[in-house]
C-alpha cells in the first residue's frame, strides 16, 4: 500500500476544522465513510474513488489541501485500493494533508480497514442496481407479454388444484363476455361451462396431464359465453407445482378463442364433404391420378365408385395403380398404356373404351376420360373419371349383328357374307398355299311349296334348311342368305372333293328330315353349284360367280344335283 510521497508538492495551508465542508455533501454510505476516516485521521480530505461501466464517480469529506500552504514542508497522501470478493480492484480510498504526517502502522491498518468497509458498500451498490435494471427488463417482459396474450384473444388462467380455485385474467373473461365480477372462481362452475358433449374429454385430458401421461394439457372445447351461446377454445395449460409424490398443486394456462378457425375449418370440411358426395354419388369413378416421371402411379383421390369399375377399394390403389392394371383385359392392356402415355407426352385429354375382367362382373367394358396437368417437379397429375359403357358396346354389337343377319333365318345376310367370304380370300392370300370352297344352294321349285302350302309355310321350310346347312357347318365355316331361296357356303381349306361330299350331305338330311308342318312333310331339294376360291382371284365374287354357273348347270341338269366349276386357275 503506498502511503507517502504521491501527492505533489504544494503550499497549502492549513486546514480549517470543518473546511471544505460548507459545501452540501452526498449523503451516501461512502459519504459517511469519508467523513469518518477524516476524523480518524485528521486529515484535509478523505476521496474514494470508483469507477465501473457507468464512469467514475466518487465521495469525499473536506477540501483539497491548498497549494503551498505551508513553506518547505511536504503534502501527505496515503491510499488503499477497494478489492471486491474476486480481487478486482474496485477503486481507491485515499487521504490527503497539506503538510507531511506521521502514518504509523495502526494507521495503515485503520487505512484498510476503510478501505474494505468502502469496498463493500460499493459491491452491495452495484448488486443492488444490477437488481434493479433485471427488475426493469422484467417489468418491460411481463407488460410486453400481457399485452401480446391480450392482443391475440387470448386469456390467462391460474389453478389451485388443492383448494379446487382457478382464477381469471379480466382478458379471460373478456374473451367470453363475461365482466369482472360474473363469474366465480371455483373449478366446480368452470367444468358445469363446458359442453356437455366435451366434458367427458376435457376432464380426461386434464387427469392425464396430473398423472404425468403428458407433458403438457392442451384440448379443443366448447365454453359457455355470457349470452348463453358456445365458443370454441383451445385451452393450454401446464402443472407448475407438483408435492414431493408428484401429485399436481398448481397448473397455469392460456384460453385462446379459435371460433373463427373452427367455423372456417367447418366450412371446408363442408366443402369437401359435398365433393365427395357428389363424386361418390355419380355413376362410375371420379378420380385423381399422381404419375410420377420415373414411372409408377397412385391414385391420390378416388370416388367409391371404384367398387363398381374395378371391385377395387381407394386403399387398393392409394400407393400404386397397379391394381387397376391387373383388371384391364390382357388384349387391351398394351393400348390402355400406351393411350395413356402419348396423351401425358402430348398433354392431350384421354380417351379410351377398353375392357376389364372382374371377379364377381365377368367382362365388362369401361370408358375413361381424363385430363394430364404436368407439374413443375416433371410428374403428371391426372383428373378424369371411368364409366360403364357394357349395355352401349352390347347394344351396338346387337345393332351390328341385327345389320348383318338375316331375320328369318338368323344367318348371315348377303352384305356381311359378302364381306366375310372377301376376308376368306384376304386370309387365304396372306397365307399362299389354302383354297376355299365356295357352295351356292338354291331350292328346287320353292315357288310351288309357296303356291302349295302357304308362304308362312315356305318361311318354315327355309328357317329349316337354314338350320340343316348350319348342322353341318364346323366352326371355320360360314353360311350366308343371300338370295329368297338361295344361300351361299364356304368351306375354308377344303377342296371340291371335300366340298362335294358337304353338299351331299346336306342334300342327305334334307331329304331324310324334311319341314313338317301340322304333321304333314314337305319334301324339299336343293340344287348346288360348288367352285374354289383361289389365292389368284382377284375377287371373291368371281367364285361366287364360277359357283352360280355350276348351279345354273344342275338346275339345267334336272335340279337335285351337285355341279362344280373348277377354278380357272387350279392346277
Ligand atoms: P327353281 O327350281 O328354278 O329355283 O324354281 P323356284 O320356284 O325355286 O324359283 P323362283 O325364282 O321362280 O321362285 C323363288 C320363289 O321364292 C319366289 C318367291 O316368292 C319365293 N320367296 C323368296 N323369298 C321368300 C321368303 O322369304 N319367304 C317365302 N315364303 N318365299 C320366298
Ligand atoms: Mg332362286
Ligand atoms: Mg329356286
Amino acid at each position: 500500500m503506498p502511503a507517502t510521497g504521491d501527492f505533489p508538492p504544494a503550499p497549502a495551508p492549513a486546514p480549517a476544522e470543518g473546511a471544505g465542508e460548507a459545501q452540501a455533501e452526498p449523503d451516501g454510505p461512502l459519504d459517511k465513510l469519508a467523513r469518518l476516516a477524516r476524523r480518524q485521521f485528521g486529515v484535509d480530505m478523505v476521496l474514494v474513488a470508483c469507477s465501473d461501466a457507468d464512469g467514475v464517480w466518487q465521495a469525499r469529506a473536506g477540501a483539497p489541501p491548498a497549494a503551498g500552504a505551508a513553506p518547505g514542508s511536504l503534502p501527505f497522501s496515503a491510499e488503499c485500493p477497494l478489492r471486491a470478493g474476486d480481487g478486482r480492484q474496485l477503486g481507491t480510498f485515499r487521504l490527503l494533508h497539506g503538510q507531511a504526517r506521521g502514518f504509523s502502522d495502526d494507521d495503515r491498518r485503520a487505512l484498510q480497514d476503510f478501505a474494505g468497509l468502502a469496498a463493500a458498500a460499493v459491491e452491495k451498490r452495484r448488486a443492488l442496481a444490477a437488481e434493479r435494471a433485471d427488475e426493469d427488463s422484467w417489468r418491460d417482459e411481463a407488460r410486453n407479454l400481457s399485452m401480446a396474450i391480450a392482443g391475440s384473444g387470448t386469456g390467462v388462467w391460474d389453478r389451485n388444484i388443492v383448494t379446487g380455485e382457478i382464477r381469471y385474467s379480466a382478458g379471460w373473461k373478456a374473451l367470453l363476455g363475461y365482466g369482472e365480477s360474473d363469474i366465480s372462481n371455483r373449478i366446480e362452475d368452470a367444468y358445469r361451462r363446458l359442453h356437455p358433449d366435451d366434458v367427458d374429454y376435457v376432464r380426461a385430458a386434464m387427469q392425464a396431464h396430473f398423472d404425468g401421461r403428458t407433458d403438457s394439457y392442451e384440448v379443443e372445447h366448447r365454453i359457455l359465453c355470457k349470452d348463453g351461446s358456445y365458443k370454441w377454445i383451445c385451452s393450454r395449460g401446464k402443472v407448475v407445482g407438483r408435492d414431493e409424490a408428484g401429485r399436481a398443486l398448481r397448473m397455469m394456462g392460456t384460453t385462446t378463442d379459435i371460433s373463427a378457425m373452427r367455423a372456417m375449418a367447418e366450412r371446408l370440411q363442408r366443402t369437401a364433404d359435398l365433393l365427395v358426395n357428389l363424386t361418390d354419388a355419380v355413376p362410375g369413378m371420379v378420380f385423381q391420378c399422381g404419375q410420377r416421371r420415373e414411372g409408377g402411379s397412385r391414385f391420390l383421390y378416388v370416388s367409391a365408385g371404384i367398387w363398381d369399375m374395378f371391385e377395387l377399394t381407394p386403399h387398393d390403389v392409394r400407393d400404386s395403380a397397379a391394381a387397376i392394371e391387373q383388371r384391364v383385359h390382357p388384349d387391351d392392356l398394351a393400348s390402355y398404356n400406351a393411350s395413356l402415355q402419348s396423351a401425358a407426352a402430348a398433354q392431350t385429354s384421354w380417351h379410351l373404351e377398353f375392357r376389364v375382367r372382374l371377379p364377381r362382373q365377368g367382362l365388362r367394358w369401361r370408358q375413361g376420360e381424363a385430363s394430364p396437368r404436368l407439374e413443375p417437379d416433371g410428374s403428371v397429375v391426372w383428373h378424369g373419371f371411368v364409366t360403364d359403357i357394357t349395355d352401349r358396346k352390347r347394344a351396338d354389337f346387337e345393332l351390328h349383328e341385327l345389320a348383318a343377319t338375316d331375320a328369318l333365318t338368323t344367318l348371315p345376310n348377303r352384305r356381311h357374307f359378302m364381306s366375310r367370304i372377301a376376308a376368306e380370300l384376304a386370309r387365304i392370300k396372306r397365307h399362299g398355299s389354302d383354297c376355299a370352297a365356295v357352295l351356292m344352294c338354291d331350292l328346287d321349285h320353292f315357288k310351288h311349296i309357296n303356291d302349295t302350302w302357304g308362304h308362312a309355310i315356305g318361311d318354315g321350310v327355309l328357317q329349316h334348311f337354314a338350320n340343316t346347312l348350319r348342322a353341318q357347318l364346323r366352326a371355320v365355316d360360314l353360311a350366308g342368305r343371300i338370295g329368297g331361296e338361295e344361300f351361299a357356303v364356304v368351306l375354308p381349306d377344303t377342296d371340291l372333293e371335300r366340298a362335294h361330299a358337304f353338299a351331299t350331305r346336306v342334300q342327305q338330311r334334307i331329304a331324310d328330315a324334311p319341314f313338317s308342318a301340322g304333321g304333314r312333310r314337305i319334301p324339299l331339294t336343293v340344287s348346288i353349284g360348288i367352285s374354289t376360291m383361289h389365292t389368284l382371284d382377284a375377287d371373291a365374287e368371281l367364285a361366287l360367280i364360277r359357283s352360280d354357273r355350276a348351279l345354273y348347270n344342275a338346275k339345267q341338269l334336272g335340279r337335285n344335283r351337285i355341279e362344280s366349276t373348277p377354278s380357272v386357275f387350279s392346277r
